[in-house]
């Protein structure tokens, strides 16, 4: 195993109701590694391929072909053991009401065939700060409890790679922060992290790197900072007197909000387009440019920017 990556996927395809007139090509061709200690992040609209690519990881849903490994485990030949290198933290909070963090964890650990001597529940407690809950019903539990119960879950049979899949959808700001501190500690710990998300501040304040799915297939990948860097974008809104004609693919990163007899509105990337060009090509046309208001493009912009077809 290359100890670097812990994940390395190569030409992964996932193709729903092959050969079939409503084939979905759910995977186009991935090939991304993710490496020992960092914290990963997948991001991608809905429908974008990641609880495919996650399933696959699970074992739950059956690639159409390509390689993957995990842990040094190709998922061909040794699925269990692929399975037993990752935890995955589901999006959806289902938590037997009755049952105490406690019993929870211990009958987890049952499933998965850990010895009593050794499971270490109150160590995984202790971590996703749970230890005064151990021996409340979970029903009792707020939002956020639930949510790290599901990833004290995930550690049960101490995986080196977790998973977790929309890990604050539907969290408050201050539970959301709570449980990044919790993902970060564990990372601190040695457990390389895989996140999906579309919250981007989410993506931006957690992972080290970012891949951003679209369609099934990778349109960015990249470290963080990198990333950042690459997509800062500006919009700005001309108040014109007529409509402009833009050449399509004219502006390089240039993306058209709206186009009208009164306003276009538009976005780009400072370090692809300089705005002056723009300005006098609106002026080439003979259109006066009455007012001009300018915005710092936010992440949301670079989002769909990239994830625009
Ligand atoms: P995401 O998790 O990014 O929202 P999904 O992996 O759920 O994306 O979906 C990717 C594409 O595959 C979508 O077009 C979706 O409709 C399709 N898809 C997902 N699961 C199935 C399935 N079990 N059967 C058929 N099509 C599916």
């Amino acid at each position: 195993m290359n100890k670097q990556n812990v994940i390395s996927i190569k030409n992964l395809n996932k193709i729903y109701f092959k050969n079939t007139s409503k084939s979905i090509n759910a995977l186009n061709n991935l090939n991304l590694e993710v490496k020992e200690g960092e914290i990963f992040g997948l991001l991608g609209p809905n429908g974008a391929g990641k609880s495919t690519f996650i399933n696959i990881l699970a074992g739950t849903t059956i690639k159409s072909s390509g390689m993957v490994n995990v842990w040094g485990f190709d998922l061909d030949k040794n699925p269990r053991q692929v399975k037993a290198s990752i935890g995955i933290v589901p999006q959806e909070i289902n938590v037997d009401p009755f049952f105490t963090p406690e019993k929870l964890l211990e009958l987890q650990a049952g499933l998965y065939g850990i010895k009593k001597e050794d499971r270490i529940t109150n160590t995984i407690l202790k971590l996703v700060s749970l230890e005064k809950q151990s021996k409340s019903y979970s029903r009792s539990l707020s939002g956020g409890m639930k949510r790290r119960l599901l990833v004290a879950k995930a550690l049960v049979h101490q995986p080196p790679i977790i998973i977790l899949d929309e890990p604050t959808a539907g969290v408050d700001v201050e539970l959301r922060h709570n449980l990044w501190e919790n993902v970060k500690l564990l990372n601190r710990q040695g457990v390389t992290i895989i996140l999906t998300t579309h919250y981007l501040i989410e993506a931006e304040k957690m992972c080290n790197r970012i891949g951003i799915l679209n369609n099934g297939n990778l349109v960015a990948l990249d470290s963080t900072k990198n990333l950042l860097k690459r997509i800062l974008t500006k919009k700005v809104t001309f108040f014109v007197n007529s409509q402009v004609k833009i050449k399509e693919n004219l502006f390089d990163s240039l993306n058209i909000f709206e186009n009208s007899s009164a306003k276009l509105v538009i976005s780009y990337e400072k370090s692809k387009m300089n705005i002056s060009k723009l300005i006098s090509y609106i002026n080439s046309q003979n259109i006066q440019i009455m007012d001009i208001s300018t915005d710092d493009g936010d992440l949301e912009d670079v989002f769909v920017r990239l994830t625009k077809n």
